[in-house]
């Protein structure tokens, strides 16, 4: 099956300022979905169940694994995590570029099924200034600091396995670099073919030939 639209998974680790990133990129572009995950987390602070994200119990979450329900999941922080295929399907599908903010373990199985999906690490600027972050932000005690930046380590040895690499030094200029990967992806031949197949029968350019195969098999389990 063909999909219209493009898929962007963005990772980072805790503190790194993904969030933030990829809220700030939804205000300036329509056109951009963020898929909603399942956790078997509890809600944080003012956190929404169906907003940011759908919150279940281990139960529920094993029930959706026996569906095959998840396109990938995987355990982050003592949880657990997952995409399911209804989340993203029926946006790519009608051509809405789909944003999956999720860890590097759920990236790499995501690059897998979809070839063409293009993978951003967010990388912070050094692990002092990862450290501050994760301080001022407060949410977390000492220990639990201590933890999500010892889980960092092991992410951003991941780093060599994703297509671009932003530095959030600057958050507008990492926010002007995720726009950039955003807009090169609709400048391609094929989506451009697609987007503004008027402007290619008016040149009379012909059909639009998918120059890369745009499979989407999914897994029988993640
Ligand atoms: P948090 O609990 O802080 O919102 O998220 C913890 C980690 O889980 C983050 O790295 C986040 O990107 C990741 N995560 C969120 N949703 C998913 C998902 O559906 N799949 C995977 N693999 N990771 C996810």
């Amino acid at each position: 099956m063909n999909y219209p639209g493009h898929l962007f998974v963005i990772t980072a680790p805790s503190g790194a300022g993904k969030s933030s990133l990829v809220r700030a990129l939804r205000e300036h572009d329509a056109q951009v979905v963020v898929s909603v995950s399942h956790t078997t987390r509890p809600p944080r602070g003012q956190e929404q169940h169906g907003r940011e994200y759908f919150f279940v119990s281990e139960a529920e979450f094993d029930t959706l694994v026996l569906a095959d329900a998840f396109v990938e999941w995987a355990h982050v922080h003592h949880y657990r995590y997952g995409t399911s295929r209804h989340a993203i399907a029926e946006h790519m599908a009608q051509g809405s570029d789909v944003i999956l903010e999720i860890d590097y373990q759920g990236a790499l199985q995501i690059k897998r099924i979809f070839s063409d999906a293009v993978t951003v690490f967010i990388l912070p600027p050094s692990w002092d200034e990862l450290r501050q972050r994760l301080q001022r932000r407060g949410e977390d005690t000492g220990t639990v600091i201590e933890v999500r930046l010892a889980n960092a380590v092991a992410e951003v040895a991941q780093v060599h396995q994703f297509d671009f690499v932003i530095i959030n030094a600057s958050f507008e200029r990492a926010l002007d670099d995720l726009r950039a990967v955003v807009r090169t992806q609709r400048l391609t031949y094929t989506a451009q073919c697609r987007a503004k197949n008027p402007a290619f029968k008016a040149l009379q350019i012909g059909e639009c030939v998918p120059h890369t195969a745009q499979e989407i098999s999914w897994p029988v389990s993640p």
